[in-house]
């Protein structure tokens, strides 16, 4: 039988992300493990705040070069609060990448494993089952390289919204919604914002083209609210680069918090997996963090994979992660247990 290797790109980065990404990467690769017809090949890349203070750059062009010529990334998090460049501006090398690479696609599913992990306390495990849609390389992140005229009197900001850009991401919302429950909800703000109209037109262009689907257009003030009385009522939410920046931290406080949620960013053909959460500098080398988010992320990312085995694989360790966590005693501190990072690991292993 011949055997189909997958090159992996590994940017374990700063604070936390070293100790999340290790347990990932030792549940990713024992997944794939029973799989005679494929096989992963890892590779380290140094990236981050402690890349840059050996080097000068969070992100060279070394390591960006091994991420796009990889069949997938899988990354940790980058950062360090003492380390910035020097006119003072944060680093956001991992904003970078998904850029150069033009991730336009960022999946953030939400999932509620057990009842005691949401602060809505009437919701079973399994209710709260939806995913974020969110446009990632326009709307108003589009001002970060195109900054308009700034004095000390006045700063704009630019929301771009683009037909071209607007049809590829609905196009990837309605393709997840046929795999889901067939329901898509637009998140904008088109009765205030001129180019939300243009977002909300295209749309309802690529609506048509799936007449399967349900749809449903909410503001985004609403959809705040929504979230938190109804969450169960959505399946895929679409929308725009800022707001689903915002209304993904939400909806991972609806499931217990950063360290239970997942994300990938997916371009046309390569795709960056990582934790939702940042570096947690204030908890990072005591192998108290939660490696939860790490390893589903690992999982999406096999599931990504262009091979039935990769899938099956990514499918068996989203099992395992459910499994092990019907158990409400194995959480990490931040969702109110006890286990250390490496035990919620093998926590994970022995459901694999
Ligand atoms: P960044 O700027 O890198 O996004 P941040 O300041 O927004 O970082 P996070 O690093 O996401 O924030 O952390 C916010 C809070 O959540 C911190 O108190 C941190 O300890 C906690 N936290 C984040 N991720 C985890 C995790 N995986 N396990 C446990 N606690 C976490
Ligand atoms: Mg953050």
């Amino acid at each position: 039988m011949s055997k189909q290797t997958f090159q992996i790109a590994v940017l374990s980065g700063d604070g936390i992300g070293p100790e999340v990404t290790q347990q990932a990467v030792r549940l990713m690769s024992a997944a794939c493990e029973p799989f005679e017809d494929i096989d992963l090949s890892l590779q380290e890349v140094s990236v981050g705040a402690q890349e840059y203070l050996k080097n000068g750059d969070p992100l060279p062009d070394s390591a960006f070069d091994v991420c796009r010529e990889s069949d997938a990334v899988l990354l940790g998090a980058m950062g360090m609060p003492s380390v910035r460049w020097p006119d003072g501006r944060e680093m956001t090398p991992q904003i970078d990448l998904r850029e150069r690479l033009d991730l336009y696609n960022g999946l953030r599913p939400i999932y509620l494993y057990a009842a005691e992990d949401s602060p809505l306390k009437k919701y079973q495990a399994g209710e709260i089952d939806f995913v974020i849609v969110r446009e990632n390389t326009e709307g108003l992140f589009a001002a970060r390289t195109d900054p308009q005229d700034q004095t000390r009197e006045e700063a704009r900001d630019i929301m771009l919204i683009t037909r071209k850009g607007s049809l590829r991401i609905f196009r990837a919302a309605f393709d997840q919604a046929m795999q889901r429950r067939k329901k898509v909800t637009l998140v904008d703000k088109a009765n205030v914002l001129p180019s939300m109209v243009l977002f909300r037109e295209v749309f309802e262009e690529i609506a048509a083209e799936y007449p399967e689907v349900e749809t449903e257009v909410v503001y985004v003030d609403a959809a705040a609210l929504f979230l938190v009385q109804r969450p169960q009522s959505f399946d895929v939410i679409v929308t725009e680069n800022m707001f689903g920046d915002i209304l993904s931290d939400l909806a991972a406080g609806l499931v217990g918090g950063m360290g239970m949620a997942p994300s990938g960013d997916i371009g046309e053909d390569c795709a960056v997996f990582q934790p939702s959460h940042g570096t947690a500098p204030d908890i990072a080398g005591q192998n108290k963090a939660n490696p939860v988010a790490t390893i589903l992320s690992a999982a999406m990312l096999l599931q990504w994979l262009d091979h039935p085995s990769a899938k099956e694989a990514g499918v068996k360790l989203d099992s395992a992660v459910k499994k092990a966590l019907a158990d409400p005693a194995v959480r990490t501190g931040d969702v109110g247990g006890s286990l250390s990072t490496t035990e919620m690991g093998d926590a994970i292993l022995k459901c694999l």
